[in-house]
């Protein structure tokens, strides 16, 4: 009886602890606070990470709803995974396009595959992680065939002209989608 009782405990507890992961190492795509737990993705962002994936030609990296303020870079259990809020990002496909939400989740890739993450992402300034990982989103964006205009419309709908300590100011974010844009198309 009483081993009855642990194991239920435990399959009790284990998608608790599954939904309580503390994040750590974030990039985020505009900055704010995190929160936690996550949440099965739905079928389209699967979908638009495996594009971004294939545009990019690296291994797929796993994205989850979870409790952020726009999306995020984070680890996860050592794997690098992509935390997004469903709110925000059904609110910039509302706003924008289809290609809205796929270039954030390409500027989340872009700070992986920059080890923005890792230790040595702390090394680097803020504002460099932001226009490299915008940049590769630009490149990504290209190459899935989004026009210019569709590659930095998300920037556009959530423009900042100031900037923050951790996030570089609209202008010069344009100037690094473009400039990847503009490489992905060669
Ligand atoms: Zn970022």
């Amino acid at each position: 009886m009483k081993k009855l009782i642990f194991v239920s405990l435990i399959i009790f507890l284990v998608p608790i602890a599954a939904h309580s992961q503390t994040y750590r190492l974030l990039c985020s795509w505009a900055g704010g606070n995190f929160g936690q737990g996550l949440n099965q993705p739905t079928r389209t962002a699967v979908q638009a990470s495996n594009q971004v994936a294939r545009a990019l030609e690296v291994d797929y990296i796993s994205i989850y709803q979870g409790g952020v303020l726009n999306a995020s870079a984070t680890v996860l259990n050592n794997e690098p995974v992509i935390v997004y809020n469903s709110n925000f990002m059904n609110a910039m496909f509302r706003s924008g396009s289809q290609w809205a939400p796929k270039s954030i989740i390409a500027h989340e890739y872009g700070h992986h595959l920059n080890y923005d993450t890792t230790y040595y992402g702390q090394f680097k300034h803020p504002w460099t992680k932001e226009l490299q990982s915008d940049f590769v989103s630009g490149l990504a964006m290209a190459r899935m065939g989004a026009t210019l205009e569709e590659a930095t419309r998300a920037l556009i709908i959530q423009f900042s002209s100031f900037g923050s300590q951790s996030h570089p100011d609209t202008p010069r974010r344009l100037d690094a989608v473009s400039q990847g844009w503009y490489r992905g198309r060669t």
